[in-house]
């Protein structure tokens, strides 16, 4: 017998509530007042609330109030504060959803600008406003069984993007293995547990599109808060039963004949076991292997010495003179949280690192907000909208080198001088009468050239402490007590840090990945990796990679959005593949080499290859660089919306 249950609610149009007038009033007292307007043309059904006068004056990342004056903030507050009321009273019913063209006006009200119509219909899907899963997988139901149950998939890695392959895997009715070396999920927030480890994208939008996003605590969340949430993630999606955790995949050889991968996996205690595999899913990470640098001395050193990664808590560093070797983005958290812990911090920077003002780096999500996340109608949404928009690469043309700009290398054109001109005022406005540090602080390349940093005054403040020093001399080598500069200087150190990142160059390494007629993926690559999309490459059929070459976002963006966008590719690939009664799939030579020629026509105008940008981790040893996108996300969104039959051949 068919049962009804009462109409599911929208997920985003939040839970009901019986909240006094008084309460309400101080709920929103914590509130963006611009994603609030825009939540409340739902409540109301009435556009009116993004038309009048009460609107955000500008746009910047991380700027949740739109720069509205004190007074326009308190007016709106007022007005929504009545609404709600009025909605509560109402039993919470909602009128009809906005129409498109009004959803188009709510997000040019947040941008403070025209937002482009074509890129209207991502935002549309990212926010999920129906309160569907946009990308959620139907095809599985049309494929026979015995079709799906010939095609297993290997995903490698349990990070959030095998996690959302295996989510996606589930729904294809696909049978599948996560095949993940640690002992549980969440990747780069499962290993990288040093102190101060946080997210750097605010956390309303580092999250999946489809997964609740009013419990975070902090706007940009600490790893224990991450790591909680991928544990979370793969519970509610019964996803541990498919999972091996504590095994590696050491090598994935295609079968040609059989037209199937064969995938070979060492657990900890040294047990090998191969599986069979249709296709291959890598969710390996790009910053999952940590690079050791190669310093003289440093096995004899006496005290403790581990990566940032994999940060030893047995030893106890305070009271130590530590020293941390390293101040790319994960020093930059390291520095600041353990400063006041130890005796003396030596921080030693190769290259001073460019940063913007963040005031809610490490805010808590106040009670008013998160009230407003779980009770306010789409509330929730339009703030993520207010995340995600000013990084979707709307300013990625600042970052392309104007050829006929010169000013000796501090810019690479007029735009991205601008962007100098403004990180370099919130580093002054920091270190003011100290010239000394001012000349370490301030990079001498051009902004946004390598991994822009954002703070709260944290870090500089941090430098600024009588026990902190940083050292910008080479170092030279580590002796048992310490670390020698090559200037002669001995630096005591009682533990060494290795803050010095991951082999982000080397992707898929170290797996032996061998495709057709034996063919070493790391040889075709050599110290060149590109796919097509960053996904596919010909002679790897049914091999797709997630955050592979060309995928990393220096510009903005989420690196979680972007798993999104590879898995909706693959799965499409996938369901091409079998929906039409073939076995094996593959990027074209021609589709693959077309891209990678735009790619590396693109990426050479932009700021991250320029060769004033040295020492930097996206650029291999020819200066190149093969890692970061050079294109707005809009874009590869909509290439990566379905996989292009004209760019695959099936067999
Ligand atoms: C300290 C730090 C901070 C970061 N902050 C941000 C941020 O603020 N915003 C942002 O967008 N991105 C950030 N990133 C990038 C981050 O890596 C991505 O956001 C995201 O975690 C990538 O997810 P992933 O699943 O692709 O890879 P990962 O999270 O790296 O997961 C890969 C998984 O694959 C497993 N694995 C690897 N090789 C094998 C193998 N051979 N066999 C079995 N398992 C294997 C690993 O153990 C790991 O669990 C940060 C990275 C680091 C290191």
């Amino acid at each position: 017998m068919a049962t009804t249950g009462p109409p599911t609610r929208n997920p985003h149009a939040g839970v009901p509530f019986t909240d006094d007038d008084t309460t309400i009033a101080a709920m929103l007292e914590d509130v963006s007042v611009p994603a609030l307007m825009c939540a409340m043309v739902h409540v109301t059904g009435d556009p009116e609330w993004v038309r009048g006068d009460i609107r955000p004056q500008g746009l910047f990342l991380n700027e949740y109030q739109g720069y509205m004056p004190e007074e326009m903030k308190a007016e709106a507050r007022r007005r929504a504060a009545a609404a709600l009321a009025r909605f509560r009273d109402g039993g919470c019913a909602l009128p009809p959803p906005p129409a498109p063209a009004v959803l188009h006006e709510m997000m040019t009200y947040l941008a403070c600008a025209d937002v482009d119509p074509a890129v209207v219909p991502m935002f549309v899907t990212d926010l999920n406003l129906d309160g569907a899963d946009a990308y959620a997988i139907t095809w599985g139901a049309d494929l026979p069984a015995e079709v799906a149950a010939d095609a297993p998939v290997v995903v490698i890695g349990a990070g959030e993007a095998g996690l959302l392959a295996g989510i996606r895997l589930r729904e294809a009715g696909l049978p599948f293995t996560i095949v993940e070396k640690n002992a549980g999920p969440g990747g780069t927030w499962f290993e990288n547990r040093y102190p101060g480890a946080r997210v750097d994208v605010g956390s309303h939008f580092y999250c999946y599109s489809f997964e609740p996003a009013d419990h975070w605590t902090e706007y940009f969340s600490r790893q224990p808060e991450l790591q909680e949430y991928f544990e979370r993630v793969m519970d509610r999606h019964d996803l541990r039963a498919h999972t091996r955790f504590g095994t590696e995949v050491t090598a994935c050889t295609w079968d040609d004949g059989a037209g199937r991968w064969v995938v070979e996996v060492r657990t900890l205690d040294g047990g090998t076991d191969t599986l069979d595999a249709r296709f291959v899913i890598s969710c390996v990470g790009s910053l999952n292997r940590a690079k050791w640098p190669d310093i003289p001395g440093l096995a004899d050193f006496a005290g403790p010495v581990f990566h940032s990664s994999a940060w030893d808590h047995s030893v106890d560093h305070r009271g130590t003179r530590f020293a941390l070797i390293g101040a790319g983005a994960s020093g930059f958290q390291i520095a600041p949280t353990i400063a006041d812990e130890v005796a003396h911090l030596t921080v030693f920077q190769r290259t001073a690192q460019w940063m913007f003002p963040n005031p809610n780096y490490h805010l808590p999500v106040p009670a008013g907000d998160t009230w407003a996340m779980r009770h306010v109608p789409f509330y929730g949404r339009w703030f993520r909208f207010l995340t995600f928009y000013p990084g979707s690469g709307l300013s990625i043309e600042n970052s392309r080198v104007d050829p006929g700009y010169d000013d000796g290398g501090r810019a690479v054109s007029a735009g991205n001088e601008i962007t100098r001109q403004l990180f370099t005022a919130w580093i002054e406005s920091q270190v003011g009468d100290d010239p000394d540090l001012l000349a370490k602080v301030l990079p001498d390349y051009p902004a946004t050239g390598k991994r822009t940093l954002q703070d709260n005054g944290s870090w500089l403040t941090c430098l600024q402490k009588p026990n902190v020093d940083l050292v910008r001399t080479g170092i030279e080598r580590i002796v048992p007590d310490g670390v020698v500069t090559t200037d002669g200087v001995h630096h005591p150190a009682d533990v060494v840090c290795l803050a010095t990142g991951f082999r982000h160059t080397e992707f898929l390494w170290p797996m032996e990945v061998r495709g057709r007629a034996g063919r070493r993926l790391h040889d075709v690559w050599g110290d060149r990796p590109a796919a097509h999309l960053g996904i596919t490459v010909p002679d790897f059929p049914n091999l797709f990679c997630v955050y592979g070459p060309g995928t990393n976002l220096a510009h903005g963006g989420s690196l979680i959005f972007q798993s999104e966008c590879q898995v909706n590719y693959v799965m499409d690939a996938i369901g091409r593949t079998l929906g039409g009664g073939h076995r094996v799939v593959e990027v074209t030579r021609a589709a693959h080499d077309a891209y990678v020629d735009r790619y590396r026509t693109e990426i050479a105008q932009m700021v991250w290859a320029h060769p004033s940008v040295t020492h930097s981790h996206y650029k291999n040893a020819r200066g190149e660089v093969w890692t970061v996108s050079p294109w707005p996300i809009p874009n590869y969104w909509t290439w990566t919306r379905s996989a292009d039959p004209g760019d695959l051949a099936f067999a």
